[in-house]
Parts: structure tokens; C-alpha cells; sequence
């Protein structure tokens, strides 16, 4: 459904001039402000938004999780600042669904609740040794880069020569890139100010990639490959016997010609002919390589046993890596584990555990025992459909969820809150969660962080506790 294309509902009913369409839309991030532009963007229908995170800032992955040396792809705040400035949004920062709110809550206050709380934690890889000390999960890294409150008293030992990240997915480059650039990258980007520090100390000479599969199923975005092999002190490696495409992996690209997968490939193969450049930081992409095993020496990460694998097919044609017998041992003092984020349950909303996704059919949440949509709930983004795409994939997510809303609307299948107004939605929340912040709070922290980054020579200099966020705006 195009903007302004919505069916009118009659008066009376909630999305008419008398009666607005309460929403109460859970998570800032991405997936949020896409909900919320989409559900404002409905000209003939009367719809107001109250955009809810746990922290006290907005736009969730991209301030806490695109990569400080990705300030570009920062830039669609913008887009979300004009969501903001619909009269009919309001932003609620520091209010936590599930300790201040309850899910249940919601209900009382809003005819359509959406969840986009994003995937919060991450996947294990089911190996020994993968919670010695030393070991982490590159998502706690990037959060800890990125300044995100929960995260910043996070210790990382960077005195380590050697690194090893397991995955190969954009977020094991994030990492990388991150652990190879030298400090006056770094400086250059809005990466948090201890962070900034510890990196400045960094004793990491060599960092590991290792790839489960081959260079044609590499995770990685073509970008984000040609950009490991620009940085101002760290050479790119990769081994040429690993860099050459096995029997499976020819045969399915002649058979199915993928211009991205071959220039990904050629890539590859290129990196892995080309001479030492003698700089003083290597970045080694390791292919077709599994971790069986974190080894320790007094507690924590010594080393890692990594074993060979070979590609085979599938019945469905996807070629899968299986072990052969040949292994490795090397050592390392760091291991991060990016091998994907994975959603958490929220109380009372049906959830599909191993998936790591809230139970839904289009963004309709549904019953786990009835699989019958459940009145009033949805749900958009990561958490909808699991830890995939980029940010603009939030959007398409976020517009099929609204479509199912919509729908639902014109039936008459919204739930039929006791207080569905403004104010008293506002009188509760600010009665659990007196220090909330709205969008006006947000903008004037931005304006702050920009200041201070002009004083310092760099983009930004985030707040990282909610306490200095407190203070800058004079609380
Ligand atoms: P991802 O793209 O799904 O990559 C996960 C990686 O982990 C893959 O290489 C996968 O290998 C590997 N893996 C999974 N289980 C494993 C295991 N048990 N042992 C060894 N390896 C294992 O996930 P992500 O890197 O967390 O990124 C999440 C999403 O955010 C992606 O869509 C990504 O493109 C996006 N993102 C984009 C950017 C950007 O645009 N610059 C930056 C960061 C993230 P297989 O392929 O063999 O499964």
C-alpha cells in the first residue's frame, strides 16, 4: 500500500479524525523508524506513534552497531529525523519494555503494538573453550567500540600479538578492520573515546579470519573486501591454495553466473598473488577452516585447533562444509566469535527459541499453539526475520508488517485499550520511568556530541553513560 492509498475507517473508529490509531512501536533502531515513517506516511488515516527504546538514544545498530569508519551509512538518521518531526511521533528513550513496561502493559494505551527490539545477543559456536577468558563475542566488541552504555567497562586484551575471529561475515570485517587501523584512522571517526585509547595501546600484530567455507560462500559484501585491502598499515593475506575455487564450488558459479560471487572471487584470488607490501599489521581471511577447540594456558585463550574442511552439496544445492582429517594449532591470546546475532525472548510474546525470532506470519505475531495472528501484535526487522541484510532491508520488513496492520485496522482487529490517548499513555510511562527521554532530549545531546567533537578534531565524541547524557542536559 502507497502512501496516502490507506482505506478511511469510519468515524468513531480508531484511525479516524475523532479517534487516532494509538501505536506503540518498541525499538528505535532501523526497523522502528521505518514502522513509524510508513504508519505517519497514511495520509486519509489518523495514526499517532510513541517509538520506545532502553536507552536513552535512538537509531539502535546504527549508532551502536555500524562501524565507527562507516560514517556514510550513518547518514539515514537524517531520514529518521524527519519521522521525528511529525507532530503525531513521540520518542520514549530510557524506558526498557520488560522492567520499567511490561509487554502486557502496552495494551492498556495502544490498538497495535510492533516489536523491532533487533537480535540483542549472539549465537555460540558449541566448541570447548569458547567462554575462557579472552574469548568474546565480536558483538560485545562492537558495542564496546561504539560506546553503547552496557558495554563500555568491557576489558579487551589488546596486548595480544595474535587475534583470531571466527565467521566471516561483515561483522567479523568490522572487527578486523577495526583491530588493524592504525590510531590516526581511527581519530578520524566517532569510535568512542576509550576505545580510542585502548587502541592507541594495541600490541595486535596478526589478525585471523576463518572462513567455514570457500571464497564463493564468503558472508563478506564485495565493499567491504576491496576496503580491507586499502588500510594505511595492514596488508591483506590470503593463502593461494585457499584462494582457488574446488571442483563443487566452478561448477555451481559456471552453472548459475553470479557477477558479485565472481568479482568477490577474482578479488580474492588477486589479494593472494600479490607481493608483501611490508607493513607493520596483517590481516590474514583464512578459507575453508573450522574451530574444533579454544586451548588454555592458567584460564584463559592460549590458542585455537582448527580442522580442514571440504565443500559438499546439499539436496537443495547449497554447498555446506564438512570436516575433513587434516588440522591445524596456532596460537592467540584474543578470540572474538561472530558467527551471528540472535534475538531474546520478550515476556509473553511468542518466540521461536532456536531461530531466534519472534512467532509471525508477515510481521503478524502469531500463537505458538493455534498459529492464529495474535490481535494487536507485530513485529519488523531482526527480530522478525532473523540477523540478515542491511539497513534498507529494515524498510521492505517494516512496510510488509504495516501493510498486515493496516489490514487489520480496516477489519476491525486492533485490541480495545481502557486509556488509547496521548497523555495517559505519558502519565504512565513518565510513573514507571520518571527520567525518559524524548526526541527534543536526543536532538540537544546531538548538538552536544558535535561540539564536543569539533573541540576535539573529531566527528563526534559520544556519551557512553546515561549519567553524563543526564548532565549535558542539565537533569
Ligand atoms: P552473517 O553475514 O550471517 O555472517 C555469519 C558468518 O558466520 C558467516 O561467515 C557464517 O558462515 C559464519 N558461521 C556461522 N556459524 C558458524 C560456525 N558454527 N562456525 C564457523 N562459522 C560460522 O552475520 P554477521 O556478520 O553477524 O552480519 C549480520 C548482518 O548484518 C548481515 O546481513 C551483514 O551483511 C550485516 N552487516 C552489514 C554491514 C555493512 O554493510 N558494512 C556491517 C555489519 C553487518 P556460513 O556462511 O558458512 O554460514
Amino acid at each position: 500500500m502507497t502512501p496516502g492509498s490507506s482505506a478511511t475507517v469510519p468515524g468513531s473508529q480508531p484511525g479516524s479524525p475523532d479517534q487516532p490509531l494509538r501505536v506503540a512501536i518498541i525499538g528505535a533502531g532501523p526497523a522502528g523508524f521505518y514502522a513509524a515513517d510508513h504508519l505517519l506516511k497514511q495520509n486519509d488515516l489518523n495514526i499517532e506513534v510513541d517509538l520506545f527504546d532502553r536507552l536513552p538514544t535512538p537509531f539502535g545498530l546504527v549508532r551502536h552497531g555500524v562501524a565507527p569508519d562507516h560514517a556514510k551509512i550513518k547518514n539515514v538518521t537524517k531520514v529518521f529525523d524527519r519521522t521525528a518531526d511529525n507532530p503525531r511521533f513521540r520518542f520514549f528513550g530510557n524506558v526498557t519494555c520488560g522492567q520499567h513496561v511490561a509487554p502486557a502493559d502496552f495494551r492498556n494505551y495502544y490498538h497495535q503494538i510492533v516489536y523491532t527490539v533487533g537480535a540483542q545477543t549472539d549465537r555460540a559456536l558449541g566448541i570447548h573453550g569458547e567462554d575462557l577468558k579472552g574469548s568474546h563475542s565480536a558483538t560485545e566488541f562492537v558495542a564496546w567500540y561504539n560506546g553503547h552504555p552496557d558495554y563500555r567497562d568491557l576489558k579487551f586484551d589488546l596486548s595480544q600479538p595474535t587475534v583470531a575471529i571466527v565467521g566471516m561475515g561483515n561483522v567479523a570485517v568490522d572487527v578486523a578492520r577495526i583491530l588493524c587501523r592504525t590510531v590516526d584512522e581511527l581519530k578520524e571517526t566517532d569510535i568512542a573515546d576509550y576505545a580510542l585509547e585502548a587502541l592507541a595501546k594495541s600490541k595486535v600484530k596478526h589478525v585471523v579470519m576463518l572462513g567455514r567455507r570457500g571464497p564463493a560462500q564468503a558472508a563478506f559484501s564485495l565493499p567491504e573486501l576491496k576496503e580491507l585491502g586499502k588500510m594505511d598499515d595492514a596488508q591483506l593475506r590470503i593463502l593461494p591454495q585457499e584462494a582457488a575455487l574446488d571442483e563443487l564450488a566452478k561448477q555451481q558459479l559456471a552453472e548459475n553466473p553470479d557477477t558479485t560471487t565472481q568479482k568477490k572471487v577474482d578479488l580474492i584470488q588477486e589479494v593472494a598473488a600479490a607481493p608483501d607490501a611490508g607493513k607493520s599489521r596483517e590481516l590474514t581471511i583464512r578459507f575453508l577452516v573450522s574451530p574444533t577447540n579454544i586451548t588454555e594456558n592458567d584460564g584463559r585463550v592460549a590458542g585455537i585447533d582448527i580442522v580442514h574442511n571440504e565443500l559438499y552439496a546439499t539436496d537443495n544445492g547449497t554447498l555446506r562444509p564438512r570436516a575433513t582429517e587434516q588440522t591445524e594449532h596456532f596460537g592467540c591470546g584474543l578470540v572474538f566469535r561472530s558467527v551471528g546475532y540472535l534475538g531474546v525472548p520478550l515476556e509473553g510474546v511468542p518466540f521461536h527459541a532456536k531461530w531466534g525470532v519472534i512467532l509471525n506470519e508477515k510481521g503478524r505475531v502469531t500463537d505458538e499453539n493455534s498459529q492464529q495472528p495474535v490481535v494487536g501484535e507485530y513485529c519488523a526487522g531482526w527480530i522478525k526475520r532473523g540477523p540478515s541484510g542491511l539497513i534498507g532491508t529494515n524498510k521492505g520488513c517494516a512496510i510488509e508488517t504495516v501493510q498486515c496492520m493496516l489490514e487489520d485496522l480496516k477489519a476491525g482487529n486492533v485490541l480495545k485499550p481502557g486509556h488509547p490517548t496521548a497523555d495517559a499513555a505519558e502519565q504512565f510511562i513518565s510513573q514507571r520511568q520518571p527520567a525518559f527521554f524524548t526526541y527534543d532530549h536526543w536532538r540537544s545531546l546531538d548538538e552536544h556530541e558535535l561540539n564536543l567533537g569539533k573541540q576535539t578534531g573529531r566527528p563526534r565524541v559520544k556519551l557512553t553513560t546515561v549519567d553524563s547524557m543526564l548532565e549535558a542536559l542539565g537533569k
